[in-house]
């Protein structure tokens, strides 16, 4: 109790400690800002790192829940607020005691940052501070910073400083003294108070190691839950680069069309931008997204990936390429159907043994594949590898399709390229005799009649390719180049 017998060991933290920590806190928040002004406006935290992953998921629903109660609390303390004041002219605000912070509360498409512009009559102005020397006046009328009423008046002042939910009466407007012991007691209380509730509320400011989601999307995920579309999510499948995959028990749509898979996988594009900095290329070209991409801030460019992930999943969906189907895309967090079964994701083809008839079933599958996808669905992987495809009910199911590009895309045929180059090794390695080799995979998938027989001569074929598309572009406008408008495959003309 901060009231009990005051014992000098307990005065261990002095004014100026708190003070220093104070100014250090600022500091350390002002070169955040300094350095990442970006990434710390949009508040984003780190992901699950892999380890605990029970106790990740653990801590988020956790969180969800206080979240809800904190909510609640709010709501309960408008009410008050409301009553209290009725029709007074004067009011009292008690948005200071809100727990949920305003950053979280709203959850519209754009949020303004909230402001408290209100003024608190209140509030104590701020008390004179003693210069360096240690006292202000002259001759009788000096006053030391020592001085017993001044110090009693300036202690009780600085109650202010208290967090507001440390209750500390309203002493403000009286003329009250608090000795040094006292107010040191506590304020050192107030602050293992402060510490405790910014433990119990995670200051949603400055994100820990441990969250596994920052905020925004684990009240995303907490709607999906609550809206009843999501039975449970269990747990974290993934946590890559770029994205982390959760599982999740599908539950009921509130639109009766609609059919919510059993098993979900919710992939939460990471929305710390480091990362997608180096994909710049494959969207910045893309002419699909060209108009909007110069306008986009970071954020935006992240629901990009998402969106683009939606809708090359959905065209392979048309083209009856076994891929995973798309449920519900909200923001940056995409929801399809889960590859795999009781929560055990499919394995990936590099984690699984084929016998050497399913491995060559797989290769002509993959080759079939890989052409429908280039043109039916007129896209180019760009990711493609024994990484992204998964083994599942006797077949392999492409994923991971953020990244991927239409063939007319300035570096469309490179990224074929390699991805021709990853499917051949692995198909040959793994003992297919009839995999064709990059060159003649790459030619069977595209049409061309690429004649080089070594890889260098060969892309710069694939590039004189690409060049000429563009400068065909340039003269005659996207439609006319490689591909006619109706969708055929690509024809390049000369
Ligand atoms: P990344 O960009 O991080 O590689 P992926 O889309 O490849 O993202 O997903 C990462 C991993 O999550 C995959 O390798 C796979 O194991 C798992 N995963 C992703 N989507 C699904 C899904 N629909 N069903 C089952 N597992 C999935
Ligand atoms: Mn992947």
């Amino acid at each position: 109790c901060p009231w009990g017998a005051p014992n000098t060991t307990s005065i261990s933290c002095s004014l100026a400690d708190v003070m220093s920590e104070q100014l250090a806190k600022e500091l350390q928040l002002e070169e955040e800002n300094a350095a990442f002004p970006e990434v710390v406006a949009v508040a984003e935290g780190p992901f699950i790192t892999g380890e605990n992953v029970d106790t990740s998921s653990d801590l988020m629903l956790a969180q969800m829940l206080q979240m809800e109660f904190d909510r609640e609390y709010d709501a309960q303390l408008r009410r008050e607020e409301k009553k209290i004041n009725g029709d007074s002219k004067v009011s009292i605000s008690f948005e200071n005691y809100r727990k949920v912070h305003p950053y979280d509360s709203d959850s519209s498409e754009d949020e303004v940052d909230w402001q408290d512009t209100r003024h608190d009559p209140y509030r104590a102005d701020k008390p004179t501070t003693t210069p360096r020397k240690g006292f202000i006046g002259k001759g009788k009328d000096i006053t030391t910073k020592h001085d017993e009423v001044v110090c009693g008046r300036k202690n009780t002042a600085r109650m202010e400083n208290f967090a507001p939910e440390f209750q500390v009466g309203d002493g403000i407007g009286m003329d009250l003294k608090l000795s040094n012991q006292v107010f040191n007691a506590l304020k050192q209380h107030a602050y293992s108070e402060e510490r405790r509730s910014a433990r119990l509320h995670e200051k949603k400011e400055h994100s820990t190691a441990e969250k596994a989601v920052d905020p925004k999307t684990r009240l995303l995920l907490y709607k999906m839950v609550n809206s009843g579309m999501l039975e449970t999510i269990t747990g974290c499948i993934s946590t890559g680069k770029e994205s982390v995959v959760f599982h999740a028990y599908g539950g009921k749509s509130a639109t009766e069309d609609k059919v919510i898979p059993p098993e979900c996988a919710i992939k939460v594009f990471k929305t710390t931008l480091n990362e997608f900095k180096n994909r710049d290329k494959y969207i910045k070209d893309d002419y699909r997204f060209k108009d909007r991409f110069s306008k986009l801030n970071p954020r935006k460019i992240i629901r990009m990936w998402a969106e683009k992930e939606m809708h090359n999943l959905t065209r392979m969906q048309n083209a009856g390429i076994p891929c995973p189907q798309v449920v519900i895309l909200k923001k940056h967090v995409l929801v399809m159907s889960f590859i795999g079964q009781d929560q055990v994701p499919a394995p990936k083809l590099k984690d699984v043994t084929l016998s050497s008839e399913d491995m060559k079933k797989a290769y002509y599958q993959v080759l079939n594949m890989m052409q429908q996808l280039y043109k039916e669905c007129n896209l180019v992987h760009a990711d493609l590898s024994e990484y992204n495809m998964l083994w599942h009910d006797g077949k392999v199911w492409l994923i991971d399709v953020s990244q991927s590009v239409e063939p007319t895309h300035p570096h469309g045929l490179e990224f074929l390229f390699r991805d021709c180059r990853n499917v051949s090794q692995f198909f040959q390695k793994g003992g297919v005799a009839e995999a064709l080799n990059e060159r003649e995979l790459f030619n069977a998938v595209s049409g061309f009649n690429i004649t080089a027989d070594n890889e260098v001569d060969f892309q710069a074929e694939i590039e004189a390719l690409e060049k000429m598309n563009e400068d065909h572009v340039q003269n005659h406008g996207k439609k006319l180049s490689m591909f006619s408008s109706d969708g055929d495959p690509p024809i390049y003309d000369e």
